[in-house]
């Protein structure tokens, strides 16, 4: 195997690292006139990958919708009732800290895995590579292969030319169309949604934001593409702060490739392996060439590797002349047993997060309390010496269905309820339940008092929620007592 050491290309000392001026008149060889990049479809181990996880991802998100639960959609954003509605579980705004904790900790997880596999979440999971992938894949299918595209983007306006632009917009449209659907109806029952929508029958609202997201999705995924992750994507940008040494990205071995440069098959050459056939380049989705060394628009996504092995098994050289390595792997270093600060740092931060989690859905009640002291008197006196205080309690059903609940006071000896104590309150009703509370005032420690109100279901007094309140009386019994 052919295997030119003589010059390096990127030499380092071992205290500075040579800075590389790259050539930016990007696309090297997959653009045309318009400069449009024109990525080639591949096949490989890594692609094989992509693609199953980019169609169980855009699977997933629309079909997720469908499915029901209880008698209801499963997951739903019901804006109107303000609750969020996951299979069992409803969430209410008070409730969304666990909504914020899950965000943080999907964070600290994708920072966790870039300190391994650098970007891979970009060319794996990331719905702006699935959505691109399956633009690109409508495009190969209509307009044919990377050549007939060039050759279609030269040609002048024909018949042909304007049926293939014609079905491959219609199919883009229509799957946008399906994209802003699936969005909304994670905010309106999916079902209706889309008969809505394809009916006509949807009010102006709902056409207005299944269609602003339609728009959004055929403009990112038909258009703008690579120039989302060149120019929007912030992730792109500071990702490399998360690498280390022993990060793995999609690199080229300069040291085995170098000097580059054609031959026939089988044919004895003093060229390194790479045989500039350029195929990493016509099929990266950002339109570079990995071989000037690690770059930002890299989105790790495998796509030149495969293409790679696949020039490299054609010329019978070893795979993985452009692979998922790392720079200390490339050096020929061994893993170290302690990787690094940041890899030990975001794993403690991942298993924080989760334990957040655990206790803030542990701590989380179905029920929902709160008690509202009437404002227009402080106390009344009854004619059998007794006062009397008027509270407005709030008591929510958070869950699902209809349940049965036990209302009580603290220090019973003291404090009596004037008003029925067992209530029925609906799935997700709101009820506002007006009592009375009297006390014989030459019992009363002082005022005001605290009085503890406490809401449980009926036979589970663990599910308690308690609340506490001021119960006045008159002040010279407090201070004469
Ligand atoms: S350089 Fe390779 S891994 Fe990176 S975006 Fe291009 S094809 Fe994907
Ligand atoms: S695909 Fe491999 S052999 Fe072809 S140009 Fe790229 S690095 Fe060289």
């Amino acid at each position: 195997m052919p295997n030119n050491k003589s010059e390096p290309k990127y030499q380092t000392t071992s205290n500075t690292i040579a800075v590389k001026q790259i050539p930016v008149d990007r696309p090297s060889s997959g653009s045309n006139s318009s400069n449009k990049i024109q990525i080639k479809e591949q096949k490989g181990v890594f692609q094989k990958i992509r693609t199953t996880m980019n169609t169980g991802l855009v699977l997933l998100f629309v079909l997720l919708p469908f499915i029901s639960y209880g008698g209801r959609q499963a997951i739903l954003f019901d804006l109107e009732a303000q609750q969020f509605f996951f299979f069992g579980t409803s969430l209410w705004p008070q409730d969304f800290t666990v909504l914020a904790w899950v965000f943080i900790a999907a964070a600290f997880l994708l920072f966790f895995v870039t300190v391994f596999w650098g970007r891979v979440w970009c060319g794996y999971l990331c719905p702006q590579t699935a959505w691109t992938f399956m633009f690109v894949w409508i495009e190969t299918r209509i307009e044919g292969n990377r050549t007939k595209r060039l050759a279609l983007d030269k040609a002048p306006w024909s018949s042909n030319k304007i049926l293939k632009r014609l079905a491959k917009h219609l199919t883009w449209g229509l799957s946008a169309l399906i994209t802003g659907c699936a969005f909304i109806a994670y905010f309106i029952p999916a079902r209706e949604l889309y008969l809505d929508i394809f009916t006509l029958n949807a009010s102006f609202w709902v056409s207005a934001w299944v269609w602003f997201f339609a728009l959004c999705t055929y403009l990112n995924a038909g258009w703008m593409r690579e120039q989302m992750c060149l120019h929007c994507c912030p992730y792109s940008r500071f990702q490399s702060a998360m690498f280390d040494g022993n990060t793995k990205t999609v690199t080229y071995d300069a040291a085995r490739g170098e000097s580059r440069g054609p031959r026939k098959r089988k044919q004895n050459t003093e060229l390194g392996d790479c045989i500039d056939c350029n195929l990493c380049v016509d099929v990266c989705p950002t339109g570079i060439d990995i071989r000037n060394g690690l770059q930002y628009e890299c989105i790790n996504c495998g796509a030149c590797v495969d293409a790679c092995n696949e020039t490299m098994e054609k010329f019978g050289y070893q795979p993985n002349l452009i692979g998922y390595f790392s720079e200390n792997a490339l050096k020929g270093k061994a893993k170290p047993v302690y990787r690094s600060t940041k890899f030990i740092g975001y794993g403690i931060a991942v298993v924080i997060m989760f334990i957040v989690i655990g206790i803030d859905m542990n701590g989380r009640s179905d029920i929902q309390l709160s008690v509202i002291r009437d404002r227009q008197e402080l106390y009344r006196e009854t004619v059998d010496d007794m006062v009397e205080n008027s509270y407005t309690l709030k008591i929510r059903n958070k869950t699902q269905e209809t349940r049965y609940y036990r209302l009580s006071v603290d220090n019973r000896e003291l404090f009596k309820l004037s008003a029925q104590q067992e209530l029925v309150i609906k799935a997700g009703e709101l009820l506002d339940y007006p009592v009375t509370v009297r006390a014989n005032p030459l019992m009363l420690p002082g005022t005001p008092s605290p009085i503890v109100f406490s809401v449980s279901e009926v036979g589970r007094d663990e599910t308690a929620v308690f609340q506490e309140s001021n119960f006045f009386g008159p002040i010279f019994m407090a201070s004469c007592r």
